[in-house]
């Protein structure tokens, strides 16, 4: 259960390879073009059981909505019986990757894998917006200028927007941006959270382990409470965290809208970063990030064996195998809370039972189930800022279930998920509070100091 310390075999950066990284790149541009998911296509039995659970197909209530219809529109694609337009690409833009119809498929068809090499044949074929590729090119590949433009918004939310009133033309101006002017978006932080703490931070005593965090950027720009909750929880387990500051995105915002190669460079400067230090595991405390390193570095990008994925754990993962989870149970303010299972999570990770368990372990939670917590939320990373009319049916569907619990939080294990709670929520009236379930956690563990 408490393997031995990383920390005490080499007291410090190892650069051993002890990740063994290099051996098992393959061909890993496999899915970029839809020749190579030909055989995929071929196995759909057109039952449209994929219609039942799609997310987006009970909003458009279109057959290119789900899974069966965008295989359709591929496989004329492929068959040279369509051509690549403007409302071929917006088709296939219209699929959130929760893996809901992956589940019910008879063939085990993987969809995901089918829509992203159509995507990745889009881009490869130039027909994708010059805004997003700069973006994707020059921001997320070049990590470092994120934070700059992290904190360039944190000023201007700071100095100019914040207090003005909600017709103000500051916010007339952000569907100019495509975003909706009465949309709740999560505030940059003033500092990130790799300012706030060394490459190697050591709990009181002798670790009993070593783990690599991998923050997210969401997590290190926006959501850094999710971050020092993480930090607070691992040194209170008596463990030492390593943030290598070479990391960056995951990748995921870039190889799904079909930029494999920056996705694959993202993934490579990733695993090297990680690579360099003796670790005993990886944790992430975001779903979507932990699906990107765990699977989608070998299926989507195609590394022939993805041996960080082995490495990684979900946070709740890896509580539940590493800690006892056995809490003081002295007096503390009762709070009642539900639970949103992330698709990346949940479908993507298969990781449902342990975020319960986490949460059972806290002592002053009372937990209520809502109805259909694995229904996906509409966020779908990218999803909701390209498509933000379906997301906000999708999402309004998910806060009723939210409501309907009586519960005053609701509790998940994915930031973007909570950028998309909070903004339904909020847009529908209701009260709840949205918390990552670390930081319900993090008041069972001594402050940071
Ligand atoms: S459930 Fe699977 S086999 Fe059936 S139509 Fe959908 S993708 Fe095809
Ligand atoms: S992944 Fe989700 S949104 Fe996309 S086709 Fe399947 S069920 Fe629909």
């Amino acid at each position: 259960m408490k393997p031995e310390s990383g920390a005490e075999q080499d007291g410090g950066r190892a650069g051993t390879g002890q990740l063994d990284l290099f051996g098992s790149q393959g061909d890993r541009h496999r899915y970029d073009s839809v020749e190579h998911v030909a055989g995929e296509m071929e196995r759909c039995l057109k039952c449209g059981l994929c219609r039942s659970v799609c997310p987006v197909f009970a909003e458009v209530l279109d057959e290119s909505g789900c899974a069966r219809g965008k295989i359709a529109l591929i496989e004329a694609l492929y068959e040279d019986n369509l051509t690549l337009s403007r409302i071929f690409s917006d088709r296939l833009s219209k699929c959130l990757d929760c893996k809901s119809c992956m589940e019910v498929c008879p063939s085990g068809i993987k969809v995901d894998e089918l829509v992203l090499a159509a995507r990745a044949e889009i881009f490869k074929r130039g027909k994708f917006p010059f805004l997003k590729k700069l973006v994707f090119r020059h921001l997320l590949k070049r990590g470092n200028l994120l934070p700059p433009v992290g904190k360039f918004a944190a000023f201007v939310e700071r100095k100019i927007l914040r207090g003005l009133p909600p017709s103000s033309p500051y916010r007339m101006l952000l569907p100019l941006v495509k975003i909706d002017k009465d949309r709740t978006l999560p505030v940059f932080a003033e500092r990130t959270l790799m300012d706030d703490f060394g490459e190697i931070i050591s709990p009181k005593g002798k670790p009993r382990m070593r783990v690599g965090f991998f923050i997210g950027c969401s997590t290190n720009l926006m959501y850094t409470d999710i971050g020092k909750a993480v930090i607070r929880v691992l040194l209170g387990e008596g463990i030492e965290v390593v943030i290598p500051r070479e990391q960056g995105c995951c990748g995921v915002p870039v190889y799904t809208s079909g930029d494999r190669r920056t996705g694959t460079e993202l993934a490579l400067k990733n695993i090297k970063a990680f690579e360099k230090y003796k670790l005993d595991a990886i944790v992430t405390a975001c779903a979507a990030c932990g699906a990107a390193l765990k699977r989608d570095y070998g299926t989507i990008l195609g590394f022939r064996e993805n041996a960080l994925g082995t490495r990684v754990y979900d946070l709740n993962e890896f509580l539940v195998e590493f800690s006892d989870l056995d809490f003081d149970t002295g007096r503390r303010n009762p709070v009642n809370v539900t639970y949103h299972d992330p698709c990346h999570l949940s479908r993507a990770q298969g990781i449902t039972e342990a975020p319960r368990r986490v949460l059972d372990a806290i002592p002053n939670v009372t937990f209520t189930e809502m109805e259909e917590a694995e229904r996906c939320c509409g966020g779908g990373g990218m999803f909701s800022f390209s498509h933000y009319d379906i997301a906000k049916e999708i999402g309004k569907k998910k806060v009723s279930y939210i409501a309907a619990t009586g519960a005053d939080v609701v509790a998940t294990s994915c930031p973007s998920c909570m950028m998309q709670l909070k903004d339904m929520l909020n847009r529908n009236g209701l009260p709840q509070q949205v918390v990552h379930i670390v930081q319900l956690l993090a008041s069972c563990y001594p402050r940071l100091d």
